[in-house]
């Protein structure tokens, strides 16, 4: 990875990548995203989650999960096609035309979540992992999980905060501060996949590419939940079809312009993002 060149995209850049509407779309075409976000403990991780993905255009959400966090979601987005889905007995992927995948946000750290996770790996869909998924990838001396992401063909996306990062190569978190590029960068080589660094500069690394600096961030995004719909976002995008290195660009672009927009640079809660993501995408397409 050529930690020298770095790339700053602009809004003529994302709109170039961004998938468009056509007279001949369907639900399908424009994508089926499989979000595995929340628990019965966690019930406001999916609520966000699905909500980043139908508001960045996504074609459909499945939703699984625990029968608390399904109540949540269909009682906020009826148009999710959710099913109560215990991890432990269902880890086939859900049928349906399934285009890609997100993991992790307010998931659990459970044997049955790891059970999920493996098997999740196992699919040749793109998957985005998040929070407990990365949780998961971390066991001290290597993880089985983190050999599962390896040997993976489809594409893999890490979307891990300075912590998560710190946890995933066993740093220590100021050093990941501290040299954010060069940490982003050693994870993608190490899981030899994408990794998009959350944080006051959000950077986004893959092996053989330019390091992509995200130039809409703001400290208006750092407040519990903005993870979640970042995820969703970018998990959208995904199921459109566009690589992980795209995705994550265009996503945490729009994530970025959403939290400016939402309320005129006043302070957001995360749920605020959610009527914003489409005029972010709307503005710069
Ligand atoms: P998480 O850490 O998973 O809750 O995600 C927080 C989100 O807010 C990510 O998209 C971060 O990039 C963003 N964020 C947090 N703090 C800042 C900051 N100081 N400046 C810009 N973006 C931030
Ligand atoms: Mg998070």
């Amino acid at each position: 990875l050529s930690g020298a060149t770095a790339v700053r995209p602009q809004a003529v850049d994302v709109a170039a990548l961004l998938p468009r509407l056509e007279a001949a779309s369907d639900k399908y075409r424009r994508g089926v995203l499989d979000v595995r976000a929340g628990s019965d403990q966690y019930r406001g991780a999916a609520v966000l989650c699905v909500g980043g993905a139908l508001r960045t255009g996504v074609g459909m959400v499945r939703y699984g999960g625990a029968q608390e966090a399904v109540d949540q979601v269909l009682a906020r987005w009826p148009e999710a096609v959710a099913s109560v889905h215990d991890p432990q007995s269902t880890t086939d992927l859900a049928p349906g035309r399934v285009a890609a995948v997100v993991i992790g946000p307010g998931r659990g750290t459970h044997p049955s979540n790891a059970d999920e996770l493996r098997a999740v790996l196992e699919s040749d869909r793109p998957v985005l992992i998040d929070a407990d998924g990365l949780t998961l990838l971390s066991g001290s001396g290597g993880s089985p999980l983190a050999d599962a992401v390896r040997e993976r063909d489809a594409h893999t996306l890490l979307t891990p905060h300075a912590g998560e990062l710190a946890r995933l190569l066993g740093a220590e978190r100021a050093d990941v501060e501290a040299r954010r590029t060069e940490h982003a960068a050693r994870a993608a080589e190490d899981f030899g996949c994408t990794v998009l660094l959350k944080g006051s500069t959000t950077v986004i690394a893959q092996p053989g590419l330019p390091f992509a600096v995200n130039p809409t961030g703001t400290p208006l995004l750092a407040t519990a939940g903005t993870g979640d719909v970042l995820s969703g976002a970018v998990g959208a995008l995904l199921a459109a079809g566009l690589p992980a290195y795209e995705a994550a660009m265009c996503g945490a672009y729009l994530h970025g312009r959403a939290a400016h927009l939402a309320r005129d640079g006043a302070p957001i809660s995360a749920s605020d993002l959610l009527d914003a993501l489409p005029l972010a995408v709307k503005e710069t397409l």
